[in-house]
């Protein structure tokens, strides 16, 4: 009877045409894909300074797994703490302008971290409605009230804010959101929550390495200070070419999540390696202006290039360039003429997208060049 249920519903997944397939790459991360053989370029990762595949992070995690092994050997409470952590964490702190950083293995484990270290039942999370799954996740395991607003609605989350009766509140975000690009309204919110006491979580995951002076992420962009009650979360699998995430904050509160975050805890610290390939990451990332800038170019291109078409391009300042068609059928048409023609953009539909709303999410990275651009730009002007 259960193994009968989950049959039927992978069937009926199938059926809907919402069964999601994976394809498996016979190829490094890069613009340069290949799948079963055949060559395609790859418009999906988030690779976007193109570090994931890059020799000086090669080097220095081979040199990292030479010198301090490939495991860590346990949580960074018990033994796992080695001095590479130790070393990217005082690099982050100083990188972000935070007192202090944490490292969490994942993204997503350290929003499941934060969020519960932080706020529990009697408290509330007024979080953006766009906000990526992980941070919706994180809310329901805290317990607190859920208070979602409109996406970017300063108005709104006043309005909740000035009602709310809860004993400690939390303001919760992206920085630049996953499926739109688009940046949150930092300063307004770093306002509310001065205004209302409450304590702001940023998840910077596609700004860090991208936006502001050297890359500092979202919070430079923004020229904001590192307030106290700023908690800034950066993650390792985007830009910075890796695996893993921060936490960046004031001392106090860095230190509290150490002792409270159970999903830095209980999990087994990152592999050295790793965080040896993260120092490298963090010298290509500070001196990265030229990736940026070549990235910028490639938006740009791609902008003008689809300017006038008839699907619209979301106002995205970032290196998310989603191109909205609306109906499933016809984006997944699209996605699959594009897929023909060995250019592979991922089609996104609802429920990850409101209904109405399905797009082709376009990622650009440094490592992109013009004529690749150009392709993409010239199969899709003919296909709308
Ligand atoms: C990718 C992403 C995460 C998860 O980070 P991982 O390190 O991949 O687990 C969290 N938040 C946002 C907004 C993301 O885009």
């Amino acid at each position: 009877m259960i193994w009968e249920e989950l049959q039927s519903e992978v069937d009926a997944l199938r059926a809907a045409g919402l069964k999601r397939e994976r394809r498996t790459l016979d190829f490094p991360c890069g613009p340069q894909a290949r799948v079963d053989g055949r060559p395609l370029i790859s418009f999906c990762s988030n690779d976007y300074l193109g570090l994931a595949n890059d020799p000086a992070l090669i080097d220095a995690a081979s040199a990292g797994a030479r010198t301090w092994g490939v495991g860590s050997g346990a949580s960074h409470l018990v033994s796992g703490h080695l001095t590479p952590h130790a070393a990217l964490e005082q690099k982050l702190a100083d990188f972000t302008g935070f007192a202090r950083a944490l490292l969490f293995s994942t993204g997503y484990m350290a929003n499941l971290g934060i969020v519960p270290a932080l706020v529990g039942r009697k408290d509330a999370v007024f979080a953006d409605r766009l906000n990526h799954a992980s941070l919706i996740d994180a809310v329901q395991l805290s317990r607190a009230d859920s208070q979602r607003y409109a996406h970017g609605d300063l108005a709104a989350l006043e309005r909740l804010l000035a009602a709310s009766p809860a004993r400690r509140k939390l303001i919760l975000s992206d920085a630049v959101f996953s499926m739109d690009g688009d940046l949150a309204p930092l300063p307004g919110l770093l306002e509310l929550a001065e205004r209302f006491d409450a304590w702001l979580v940023i998840d910077d995951a596609h700004g860090f390495g991208v936006l502001g002076a050297q890359g500092r992420g979202s919070i430079a962009h923004f020229q904001l200070p590192a307030a106290r009650r700023l908690l800034y979360m950066g993650t390792f699998g985007k830009a910075a070419g890796a695996a893993g995430a921060f936490v960046a904050g004031d001392t106090t509160v860095i230190d509290w999540l150490e002792q409270r975050a159970r999903t830095y805890i209980f999990t087994t610290a990152a592999s050295p390696a790793i965080a040896c390939a993260l120092l490298a990451s963090l010298e290509l990332i500070a001196s990265g202006d030229a990736r940026r800038s070549r990235l910028w170019q490639l938006i740009a291109q791609l902008r003008d290039g689809l300017a006038g078409t008839r699907w619209r391009l979301l106002p995205s300042p970032t290196a998310i360039q989603p191109v909205l068609i609306g109906d499933n059928h016809e984006t997944l048409r699209v996605a699959g003429a594009l897929y023909e023609r060995g250019l592979w953009v991922p089609a996104i539909r609802p429920p990850t997208v409101a209904a109405g709303t399905a797009r082709l999410r376009v990622s650009l990275t440094a490592s992109h060049s013009d004529e690749q651009v150009a392709l993409l730009v010239d199969a899709l002007r003919e296909l709308a």
